[in-house]
């Protein structure tokens, strides 16, 4: 059976094959913007996110200036104008990420996307924002600011444990950091390429989750990593 680090080029090839390229949510989108949907989309969900972002613009509240000043009150009803209605509780991290932005960087994004302000340095600094932990922090490096990180979801966890290429036991950051290692390893150190690679990744794996590698049991027959199956076929990965 290959290592990760040799099946993870065959991985990335099986599933773009199959799944094609990531959808362009949030292309389009200002920096901040993209940052706030990112927000969104984990709170709202995939089909709910977009209508919200619409009811903060039209309320003028994609400004960090603006929307670190404002109360919740005024953010929920500004979602709930356009799209759904979210509690106070999944709301405060917007807020809590635009006080940081004019805080520590002037409520300026631009500044975020200096190469001398390392991936690892600005994971830690996002994670550390009141509401926002590191899987928010890793979706909002690779989506937002195209920064090579990787938010791993139950779908990626079951088939990197399925097919014995991650222990079981292995915390978030080893499962983590193991993705991000491999596609800097292939994009040959070009942060860009590696957060394009590992966004086209992250959504292989999503559809994988989804449609193959179910909770409950993996469907082998016909799944575009069946090829790479270990002897004997998968090992345990249920959630
Ligand atoms: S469904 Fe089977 S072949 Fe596909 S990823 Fe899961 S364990 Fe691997």
């Amino acid at each position: 059976m290959p290592t990760f680090q040799e099946a993870f080029g065959d991985v990335s090839a099986a599933l773009a094959q199959h799944f094609g390229r990531p959808p362009s949510h949030f292309e389009g989108l200002e920096p901040f913007e993209a940052m706030i949907a990112v927000l969104l989309e984990r709170k709202a969900g995939q089909t709910r996110w977009k209508a919200a972002l619409e009811g903060l613009g039209a309320a003028g509240l994609l400004v960090p200036e603006r929307l670190a000043e404002v109360e919740i009150i005024e953010i929920r009803d500004a979602v709930r104008e356009k799209g759904p209605i979210l509690s106070a509780k999944a709301l405060a991290p917007l807020r809590h990420l635009a006080r940081w932005l004019v805080e520590h960087h002037g409520g300026r994004v631009d500044s975020l996307f200096n190469p001398d302000r390392s991936t690892g340095w600005l994971r830690g600094e996002l994670a550390a924002i009141k509401g926002i932990g590191m899987t928010d922090a890793d979706a909002l490096l690779l989506f937002a600011l195209k920064r090579p990180s990787y938010r791993v979801d139950r779908a990626t966890y079951r088939v990197l444990v399925r097919h014995g290429w991650l222990d079981p036991t292995a915390t978030y950051d080893e499962a983590r950091d193991a993705l991000v290692d491999q596609a800097a390893d292939q994009a040959d150190t070009l942060e860009e390429d590696a957060a394009a690679d590992l966004a086209e990744l992250a959504h292989g794996m999503e559809q994988l989750g989804r449609q193959f590698c179910r909770a409950a049991a993996p469907h082998c027959d016909g799944c575009p990593l069946e090829g790479l199956l270990p002897e004997g076929g998968p090992r345990g990965g249920d959630d």
